[in-house]
């Protein structure tokens, strides 16, 4: 099978019905740009920068240590796109066994990824620099994950801001950044006009908004069969999220687990969804998916699919 869908590496990821889908690859290290590449991914579409940040016993990256390193993923994407998320350190990533988050009785909800980054601006904007540092070279997209305040969005552009304040003053070279939130905790697919005065692009994290949506801890084993992709409010939460940000005309992305999942595709595709991103390991089994979908077919669909209160028996049936 993997031989076979190894000849869909080079066909564009289109449907019947002739629309463009993009494929890009969630990636840890630099070096993971190289498979994919080799998947055939057309851009990265999650960089997550808090491998570069763990098991150093709190040592931190420095800020050329960390720009070499974009750089590095960068250049391995050959001029196609690389979204680099700001650290989500905390809960089920920390940063080493001292760390601390450990002791927290809630980790998930607690200082973690743009939280931990605000609390500690000299260490974000030491990021930030080296992101903006690594955007002279090539395609950068700039990622927040966890953002759900108002407030919290306007200091985090008063930050970006600063960093490029701080890098003119330094006589640094940079380049421009489009900047996107990560719509993963409910309340941000709730408020998404908030988002979208902001932000140039949104990426929906389904690990953690199925996680918080359902009350749900992502790790802990015992309530794993309650952890339902499929639950009705998961679905429209990322229903939503996807009409009202293309309504304005903004790029959405799935960057979730639930965008690597075959058995999603169609129902993601019907929703309107025209960007996944994922682990490149499943970009050609996802992209085998939607060269045989009809999204004029998967449009209705999808809809009786949202308006189910137990999706799951419709899901099978997939036109
Ligand atoms: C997510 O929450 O869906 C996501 C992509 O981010 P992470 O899995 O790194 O929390
Ligand atoms: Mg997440």
């Amino acid at each position: 099978a993997r031989g076979k869908l190894a000849r869909l590496l080079h066909t564009p990821a289109v449907t019947l019905d002739g629309q463009k889908v993009e494929l890009l690859a969630n990636i840890e290290m630099p070096d993971d740009a190289a498979s994919a590449i080799r998947a055939g991914a057309v851009g990265v579409g999650l960089f997550r920068s808090e491998f570069l940040f763990m098991g150093r016993h709190g040592k931190l990256p420095n800020e050329d240590e960390q720009y070499q390193a974009y750089r590095r993923a960068v250049e391995g994407m050959q001029g196609l796109p690389v979204t680099i998320r700001t650290v989500d350190i905390g809960a089920d990533k920390p940063l080493d066994d001292t760390a601390r988050n450990v002791g927290y009785l809630n980790p998930a909800l607690g200082l973690r990824a743009i939280r931990w980054s605000l609390s500690e601006p000299a260490m974000f904007l030491t990021q930030l620099r080296a992101i903006l540092r690594a955007a002279a070279h090539g395609q950068v997209h700039l990622l927040i994950p966890m953002l759900v305040h108002a407030s919290e969005i306007r200091q985090t552009m008063a930050l970006i801001d600063h960093a490029r304040v701080q890098l003119d003053n330094r006589g640094l070279a940079y380049g421009p950044v489009k900047i996107g939130a990560m719509i993963e905790i409910p309340a941000a697919a709730l408020t998404l006009q908030v988002f979208l005065k902001y932000f140039d692009f949104l990426s929906i994290g389904t690990n953690d908004l199925i996680q918080y949506t359902l009350a749900i801890d992502r790790a802990d084993e015992s309530v794993a069969h309650l952890y339902d992709p499929l639950h009705p409010a998961v679905l429209r939460l990322v229903a939503s999220t996807i009409a009202e940000g293309q309504a304005q005309g903004k790029l959405v992305s799935v960057c979730g687990e639930m965008a690597g999942d075959i058995s999603m595709t169609k129902l993601l595709l019907g929703m309107g969804l025209r960007s996944f991103s994922m682990h490149p390991a499943q970009i050609l089994a996802v992209k085998q998916e939607i060269l045989r979908s009809d999204t004029s077919k998967l449009k209705p669909w999808a809809q009786a699919v949202l308006a189910d209160d137990e999706p799951n028996r419709r899901i099978l049936v997939r036109p």
